[in-house]
Order: C-alpha cells, then structure tokens, then sequence
C-alpha cells in the first residue's frame, strides 16, 4: 500500500490525517527498520507491507469502536506497537498504555515514544497475567492484535474493563476460537455483542474484530444472546 493509498482508505475509515501525523507515522516506519535490525520486531520490513500490514490494519480499530473519545485505552501483547502506537499518533485523545512481556520490545517503545513526543501514552515491561491483577476495571478498551487465543484472552482482559467497556481483539481466524471462548465470555460478566468481518485492501486477507462488552450482569441476557450472534461482514 503506498502512500497514496493508504491516505485515501484511511479516510474511508472516516479517520482524519493531517501531515503531522504522516510525519509521524514516517520517523516510526524508519525506527522499526532501523531498530529491526538489532532486534526481533517484525518479519514485515517493506514499506508498503508496513504501511498495509500494520499501520492500516492497526486503525481499522475503528469499524467497532469510536476512538474519537476520551477513553483510556489497554493494547496488551503491544509488540513492536500494533496497533497501540498507530492509534495514538491518529487520536491523540486517547490515553493508552502499552503492555508486553518482551523487555527489549518495551525498550524500543520507550524510543518511539520519546522521538515521536506522544503523551499519555505508556510502555509497560509486564506478563498480562500479573499486570491484569492491578488493572482491574481499569480501561474503557482494551485491544490486543495476535496474541493469544481468545479463551485466553478473555479471562486476562476482560477483568480489566470497567463495566460497559469493551474488549476488542484483532484477530485473522476467529471460527473455533468464538466457540471455545463461550463459557469465558458469559462466566466474566459479558457479551459478545458482534463481529466485524472485513478484508484488508489489496490483499484480501480476513481480519475480524471481536466485540466484547463487560456488563452487570449476564443473568437476564444469556442465552438468547448468543442464538442472535452473527458474523457481519462489512
Ligand atoms: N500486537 C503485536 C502485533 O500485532 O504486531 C504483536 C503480536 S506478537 C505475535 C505477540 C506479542 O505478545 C509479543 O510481543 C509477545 O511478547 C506478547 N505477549 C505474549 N504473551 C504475553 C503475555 N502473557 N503478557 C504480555 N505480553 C505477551
């Protein structure tokens, strides 16, 4: 995806762009490759597969959550910042903190965070399992692309939404993972309220976003919920 292109579907996504943040998105693009080099960040180096593959894809965040809001915002298992970094530099409303086992990877963060000047933002060296025990009802959102099932997931970052917040996995393949995460979603307070299906441009390839909603309580809702579920596609 080249420049171009990326502007034109990122407004698609109804996402303002201004050059500062292209700037940005640049100096951020040359850190990871020149970081990239000393430490295992991404397997994705060409600059139009970064600009497709992980900076676009991090802000269609958007189709399931309007990010144009003052919410403190969870992207668990961060990486080399996907999508927490692209959705700060797009909507600097947003306080988000950044979390991932990976020490060096925190490192490299902490670089981008410093270069880039973003504020309210913050890269936390932490397993999700015990960071999640301080967190609880922390975040109004908490995302999280590629990382674990969502079984999983679910039972680290659901705890950590406030209620009537959202929990909004990115994920590539999602079929058995919805049925075996069933139980979790109900036995933690929530629902699952839809799943927004789409192709990334160009390439085609699936990406869905799992919206999952903490609430009081489950009792009155379950199971006529789950019957009413359907995938979307856009
Ligand atoms: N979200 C990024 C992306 O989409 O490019 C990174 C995905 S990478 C496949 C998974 C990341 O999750 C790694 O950086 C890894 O260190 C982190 N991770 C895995 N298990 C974790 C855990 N229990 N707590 C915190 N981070 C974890």
């Amino acid at each position: 995806m080249n420049k171009e292109l990326f502007i034109e579907e990122v407004r698609k996504l109804g996402i303002a762009v201004d050059e500062d943040k292209l700037d940005k998105l640049e100096r951020y693009y040359e850190l990871l490759i020149q970081w990239n080099e000393k430490m295992n960040l991404t397997t994705i180096t060409k600059k139009e597969d970064v600009y497709l593959k992980h900076f676009y894809d991090s802000l269609t965040l958007i189709k399931a959550y309007d990010l144009n809001q003052n919410i403190s915002v969870c992207d668990v298992g961060t990486g080399a910042g996907f999508p927490g970094i692209v959705l700060k530099i797009f909507f600097d409303n947003i306080d988000i903190t950044l979390v991932d086992a990976l020490n060096k990877r925190i490192n490299f963060l902490n670089i981008v965070i410093k270069e880039l000047k973003l504020e309210n933002i913050r890269a936390i060296h932490a397993r999700v399992e015990e960071f999640a025990k301080e967190t609880k009802e922390k975040f109004d959102l908490v995302t999280s692309r590629a990382v674990a099932k969502l079984n999983v997931l679910n039972e680290l970052c659901i705890p950590m939404i406030k209620i009537d917040g959202y929990f909004i996995p990115m994920k590539a393949n999602i079929e058995e993972e919805i049925e075996e995460s069933k139980n979790s979603i109900i036995k933690l307070n929530s629902i699952l309220e839809n799943i927004i299906s789409f192709n990334l441009p160009i390439e085609n390839s699936i990406r869905n976003l799992i919206i999952i909603k903490k609430v009081n309580s489950t009792k009155e809702i379950y199971p006529r919920k789950f019957d009413k579920i359907k995938k979307q596609p856009l």
